[in-house]
């Protein structure tokens, strides 16, 4: 695996600026795939790996960097729970950790770095010294995936009798009858503006 160094680069070029998300969202998904004994996440490894994301923020972005995993290869999932933390599944192994950023790891990473009065600047440089147990929590959890959110081909595709869309992935809903897509069947995140096309 390459070294912290080299991974902090090439996430901070994909996310657009150095933070202190990309330090802790490279070191967590490092942390991960060594608990779990993936070393080539992006090569000979990469359809053992599924990461579910809790939060959209900064080292999301890292974590996808690091693992190669991504919502557009369905090897990523984010569940908005606003929470620094992640589950990696081992998917061979059955096996997975969830690693939460520890909110104590703010107030721990004064005694590193005292050199530099700026406070976000310390914490980031903090945070790439820090050991893991003073920046992480880590559980070993269980939990199913369904089918229908693995990554392959879309194991159902149906015309939503609503709007006409095309459902895939079992996201469809059956009400009184009637196959719907959730917005048909739940309401919608959006309103039309005037007539459609
Ligand atoms: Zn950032
Ligand atoms: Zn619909």
């Amino acid at each position: 695996m390459d070294d912290f160094k080299d991974l902090l680069a090439v996430s901070t070029a994909i996310h657009g600026h150095i933070c202190a998300g990309q330090v802790i969202g490279v070191r967590m998904a490092m942390l991960a795939l060594s608990l779990l004994g993936i070393d080539d996440p992006k090569g000979v490894d990469r359809k053992k790996l599924y990461t579910i994301v809790e939060i959209d923020r900064c080292a999301t972005d890292a974590i996808q960097s690091v693992t190669g995993c991504s919502l557009g290869k369905r090897s990523m999932k984010f569940i908005d729970h606003g929470v620094m933390a992640a589950t990696f599944v081992h998917l061979e192994k059955e096996k997975a950790v969830r690693i939460t950023a520890l909110e104590e790891a703010r107030e721990a990473s004064r005694k590193y770095c005292t050199e530099l009065e700026n406070k976000y600047a310390r914490q980031l440089e903090a945070y790439k010294v820090m050991p893991d147990a003073e920046l992480f929590k880590v559980q070993w959890v269980r939990l199913s995936i369904p089918q229908a959110d693995m990554p392959g081909r879309p194991s159902r595709r149906v015309q939503c009798e609503g709007c006409g869309d095309w459902v895939q992935d079992h996201r469809d809903i059956e009400v009184s009858g009637r196959i719907l897509c959730k917005k048909c069947a739940h309401g919608s995140y959006y309103q039309c503006e005037g007539a459609e096309q």
